[in-house]
C-alpha cells in the first residue's frame, strides 16, 4: 500500500546510503520523528538535497512504501543562516539534533516537542557568540530539558527513594536512576545505592537552572569552566544511561575544549 503525505518538518541527520541516495531523518510535528530515503540525493546538484540541508524548516511530501518512505517533493520556509554559516552555530546544532535522532521514538506523534525545537534553533540562530564554556552548558542544559519532556526527566529536589527534601551536603547522585538520593537512604540500603556518587552542591544548582530557566538567563549567568565541565559529565552519564545505542564519544567533543588534566 502506498500513501503521501505532506508534513512541515526539520531535517535532524543526514547520511549517505545505497550507492547515491542519502537517508534522512526528521522531526514533525504530525508524525513526530520520520526516516526517509532521498534518491539520487548523492548526485551533484541534486536539488532535493540542497533543499534538505538541516537548520531550515521545510514543506515535505513524502511517499510511504511497504519497505522505505521516499520523499518526493521539498520547500524551506524558514532558514536558519548564522546556524548554517557560523561554524560553532553549527557544532552546537549538529551535536543536538545527533542526539535528539537517537534519543526520540519514531513516529510519535509530539507537536509541542516540535515547537520547542524550532523555537531552541530559533533562539540559537539570533545569537551572535556561542562559544566554548557558555556552548556546552547550555547544550548540556538542551539535553536535560529535552530528555524530561521525553520522560527521563531528573529529580533535582527531592530524594529518589523516601521523597524527602534532599538538604544542602547530604545526598549522592545516581544518574542511572536519574537523580539525588538522601544521606540517610544511602546509608540504610547501601547495596541499592552502591553506585550513587558524591555531587558538589554547585553542580545540583547548575542542573536546576539549566533545566528550569529560560534560555536568555542561561546565557547570561556567570559560569566556571569545571563546573561546566563536572555539569556535562552528569547529563552524559543520564542521556547514556536512557538512550539506546553506542555512544563513541561524549557529547561536548568539538563544542567544549576541555584542558588537558595534568
Ligand atoms: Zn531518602
Amino acid at each position: 500500500m502506498w500513501s503521501t503525505m505532506k508534513t512541515t518538518a526539520i531535517v535532524l541527520t543526514s547520511s549517505a546510503w545505497r550507492e547515491s541516495d542519502r537517508w534522512y531523518s526528521a522531526l514533525t510535528p504530525e508524525f513526530g520523528l520520520i526516516e526517509f530515503v532521498g534518491r539520487g540525493a548523492q548526485k551533484p546538484r541534486a536539488k532535493l538535497a540542497a533543499h534538505l540541508e538541516p537548520f531550515a524548516i521545510v514543506e515535505l511530501e513524502i511517499v510511504k512504501g511497504a519497505r522505505s518512505t521516499t520523499v518526493i517533493g521539498v520547500e524551506r520556509r524558514e532558514v536558519f543562516d548564522r546556524i548554517q554559516t557560523n561554524l560553532e552555530h553549527r557544532m552546537f546544532t549538529q551535536t543536538l539534533f545527533a542526539m535528539l535522532a537517537k534519543a526520540i521514538r519514531p513516529d510519535l506523534a509530539d507537536p509541542e516537542l516540535f515547537d520547542e525545537v524550532i523555537d531552541l534553533v530559533r533562539f540559537l540562530n539570533s545569537q551572535i557568540s556561542l562559544q566554548n564554556t557558555r556552548s556546552a552548558f547550555v547544550l548540556g542544559a538542551t539535553i536535560l530539558r529535552l530528555l524530561s519532556r521525553l520522560g527521563y526527566g531528573v529529580e533535582l529536589h527531592d530524594c529518589l527513594a523516601c521523597r524527602k527534601n534532599v538538604l544542602p551536603l547530604s545526598f549522592r547522585w545516581h544518574g542511572g536512576r536519574g537523580g539525588l538520593v538522601c544521606s540517610d537512604c544511602v546509608q540504610k540500603n547501601p547495596e541499592d545505592w552502591f553506585s550513587a556518587r558524591p555531587m558538589d552542591e554547585e553542580i545540583v544548582t547548575l542542573m536546576r537552572i539549566g533545566r528550569d530557566q529560560s534560555y536568555e538567563s542561561l546565557m547570561r549567568m556567570p559560569l566556571l569552566g569545571q563546573q561546566v565541565e563536572d555539569f556535562v559529565q552528569c547529563v552524559h552519564d543520564v542521556y547514556v544511561y536512557h538512550v539506546p545505542g553506542e555512544i563513541v564519544m561524549p557529547f561536548w567533543t568539538g563544542v567544549l575544549t576541555v584542558p588537558a588534566r595534568a
